[in-house]
């Protein structure tokens, strides 16, 4: 079997081959920081999640890039209306933008670079442009030529004949009915926060950043880009223009998108009262598990429908499925005949390989992992389920949770006092002084924290 993924540059199925044998190299367009991110962003960000885990699983490594956007049209008005500098604005969102990624249990991306930190990197890229005769200077602001681009359109599929010559759009974001020269570098404004170059003071568009920060990180071609595909025209189809423009090489392989979600049928829209933040939802109480059960348990490619029974469903499937795997860790066999179970557990393996190696069906793999769940349930009630098989289930579903991460629950930060007293009983079992590493675990014992020696170190737990 080989790895299929839907290409939106192709718009079909292609098997997925990397550039370098074992390495997938992955950009994937992150948030703008001036608000929290909303329930959709994370649907697309749980999708890269889903992707960079699943091809950790088959073995390879993963160097996933995700971009910063901490200046723009929004980041600036927000924050002179509140009246603080840009940085101090946008590292606020930033670091609740991290919070929330840890709340979701979505693995960190190798580099987090944000674009006011690579203001040369994108002046380099404009002067390549610059001597390809790809720009031209209007206003104090750096444009490029669209007409200049023989491919320009080729992701999108935009309609190029209303091209006019020398039209030009200043915004970061517009639709398919503006299909013109766009901003690379914008003339400085009054009262905006400005870098000064040989172009003159002014700050980046927003699509150059993106060239400039996934070719620095991950060269000039690489393999698999994200994103939500309301960016695909024109975020991604002027990344393409930028850099192979600039390079002459082909830019990304494989470009992955995400569907909208909606909420209740509905588009997400604060007006209409249907705009979450995940801080919103986990407020009202939602468990950070089932939401991102249900973030995961659509394909990606479908429009998801967040809805109050979806989110309560959520919540069931993940108390089923934790309840199940605490009762088969409890589970204690007194069987050893051998029955067939061992095949069950292959074919799912197999199984989960087969769906995800599909684009990544996740919907399959769910749904054998709920029939399997039945079926040791019978084992378990009847008491035929043996020692070596209740082993490699447990082997076999936490090689499934190191891609879905939903069966446990994330571990509690220790407070600092206890990692204090944890490290001076450690120093005192060093030292030999075992009185007073027991005094210790006795103080820990009231503060209700169990620690145990192992042979792998000490490990602790949280009495209820
Ligand atoms: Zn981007």
């Amino acid at each position: 079997m080989s790895i299929k993924f839907h290409n939106t540059l192709t718009r079909k199925l292609d098997e997925f081959v990397p550039l370098e044998e074992k390495t997938v190299k992955i950009y994937s367009c992150g948030p703008t920081v001036y608000d929290y991110a909303h329930i959709g962003n994370f649907r697309s960000y749980v999708f890269t999640d889903l992707l960079r885990r699943f091809l950790k699983y088959k073995g390879f490594k993963v160097i996933q890039v995700m971009n910063i956007t901490d200046v723009d049209d929004k980041t600036i008005k927000r924050s002179q209306e509140q009246k603080v500098s840009l940085k101090e604005y946008t590292d606020r969102f930033t670091n609740a933008f991290f919070e929330d990624l840890k709340t979701l249990g979505i693995e960190r991306a190798d580099y987090y670079p944000r674009a006011t930190e690579h203001i040369n990197e994108m002046i380099d890229l404009i002067k390549r442009l610059d001597s390809a005769g790809y720009t031209y200077l209007s206003d104090g602001s750096v444009y490029f030529k669209i007409s200049q681009f023989k491919e320009y359109g080729r992701l999108s599929r935009v309609d190029l004949a209303n091209i006019k010559q020398g039209v030009r759009v200043d915004l970061d974001e517009y639709t398919k009915d503006d299909v013109k020269d766009f901003v690379l570098w914008k003339g400085k404004k009054e009262g905006e926060p400005f870098w000064d170059t040989p172009y003159g003071p002014g700050r980046p568009g927003w699509h150059i950043e993106c060239s400039a920060m996934s070719m620095k990180y991950l060269g000039e071609t690489f393999d698999i880009h994200t994103g939500g595909e309301d960016l695909i025209f024109p975020h991604h189809e002027n990344e393409i223009a930028q850099s192979v423009a600039a390079t002459g090489k082909p830019f990304v392989k494989y470009w992955l998108h995400c569907s909208h979600l909606i909420v209740e049928g509905e588009k997400m829209s604060k007006s209409k009262g249907n705009f979450f933040t995940l801080r919103d939802l986990i407020n009202r109480g939602a468990s950070s598990k089932a939401i991102r059960y249900l973030l995961l348990s659509t394909h990606y490619r479908k429009q998801l429908n967040f809805t109050k029974e979806s989110l309560n469903a959520a919540h069931a499937a993940i108390d089923k499925l934790q309840n199940f795997y605490q009762v088969l860790l409890d589970h204690k066999p007194s069987n050893n005949s051998d029955e067939p179970f061992q095949k069950a557990l292959t074919e799912l393996l197999g199984f989960f390989d087969a769906n995800l190696e599909d684009d990544l069906n996740i919907s399959g793999c769910l749904g054998y992992l709920f029939d399997l769940m039945s079926e040791t349930n019978r084992f378990m009630d009847s008491d035929i389920l043996t020692q070596n098989n209740k082993n490699s289930l447990i082997q076999a579903l936490h090689r499934i949770d190191s891609i879905l991460n939903i069966l446990k629950e994330p571990e509690k930060e220790l407070p600092e006092e206890i990692k204090v007293l944890i490290g001076q009983r450690e120093k005192a079992r060093k030292d030999k002084d075992f009185k007073l590493a027991d005094e210790i675990r006795q103080k820990l014992k009231e503060k209700s924290v169990l620690i145990e020696d192992t042979k792998e170190g000490i490990r602790w737990k949280i009495l209820k």
